[in-house]
């Protein structure tokens, strides 16, 4: 005797054999029912996929940096001797791992030290806008002057800095070592830094987010020798983002209106070394 949800299910597929009826009809995998026609196949197919893995535990306001880090416990401050200055902070897995490297780096006779951690929201409006206005010059240049056009005013301060809302600074999972230019890391005491990293960085997690641009990163930020990021963390971040974020919840700072037509969460966020992203 079949049970009414049986029933339903034969109804709704007209030639579906229902077998027991102790595990949900939902759960039976389609190779089992022979007699499904190919579109109601597919119909099941369809409403059988699993719902996007969305991680609850990931608000859009961590993700967008709508936080201070110096009072949520995920975060923890850098050290002396691992950072430039006070008031500096990671994600306490980061940061140990962080630790470790430095550590192995240094018996190598290799120095690293964090230049910049999590940035929340806040501080890179203060940044990004003070490059939209002119206050702080970009290549000699007072940008709402040389720039008048928003778009092009945008792309200009995204060579090398993230709209508010829209960087991996916000997460806790990335950091700047060492120098701000890629010319340090090219010789001398920075070349050996950078080589040392290279060889050595992914064994303790961490990952060149901005590799160079090319056939294998498009689209995004130039190439930042000294921006790393933690992947055991920073991977499913990079999910949710991907998920999640649309380009009209970055908002809330000057030229933020430029956000949709950049496709800033296509062309930057997720353009990062593909090496970065989960497989
Ligand atoms: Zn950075």
């Amino acid at each position: 005797m079949m049970n009414p949800f049986c029933w339903g299910l034969l109804l709704l597929l007209g030639v579906l054999a229902c077998q027991g009826s102790e595990s949900p009809a939902n759960e039976a995998p389609l190779s089992s029912h022979k007699t499904v026609d190919s579109s109601t196949a597919t119909a099941l197919a369809t409403t059988a996929q699993t719902p996007p893995p969305i991680d609850t535990s990931i608000t859009l306001s961590y993700l967008m940096g709508q936080f201070d880090p110096a009072k949520d416990e995920r975060f923890v401050e850098v050290k002396a001797p691992y950072g430039d200055r006070g008031g500096l902070f990671l994600r306490r897995e980061v940061y140990q791992q962080l630790v470790a490297m430095a550590d192995s780096a240094r018996a190598a006779g290799v120095q690293l030290v964090v230049r910049s951690a999590t940035r929340n929201f806040k501080r890179q409006k203060a940044i990004w806008e003070a490059k939209w206005t002119g206050a702080r010059l970009v290549d000699g240049q007072d940008l709402s002057k040389t720039l008048p056009d928003p778009l092009a005013r945008a792309r200009k301060i995204l060579e090398w800095s993230s709209m508010p809302g829209s960087s991996r600074h916000h997460w806790g999972t990335d950091l700047d070592l060492n120098a701000f230019e890629n010319d340090y890391f090219e010789s001398g005491r920075g070349l050996r830094e950078y080589e040392w990293l290279l060889a050595n960085a992914p064994r303790f997690g961490f990952c060149q987010t901005y590799s160079p641009k090319g056939p294998q990163r498009p689209v995004g930020y130039n190439e930042e020798k000294w921006h790393w990021s933690y992947l055991p963390l920073s991977q499913a971040l990079t999910e949710q983002a991907e998920l999640r974020l649309r380009n009209e919840d970055i908002s809330g700072f000057k030229g933020a209106e430029t956000a949709p037509d950049i496709d800033i969460v296509r062309n930057y966020v997720l353009g990062i070394n593909p090496e970065c992203k989960r497989d």
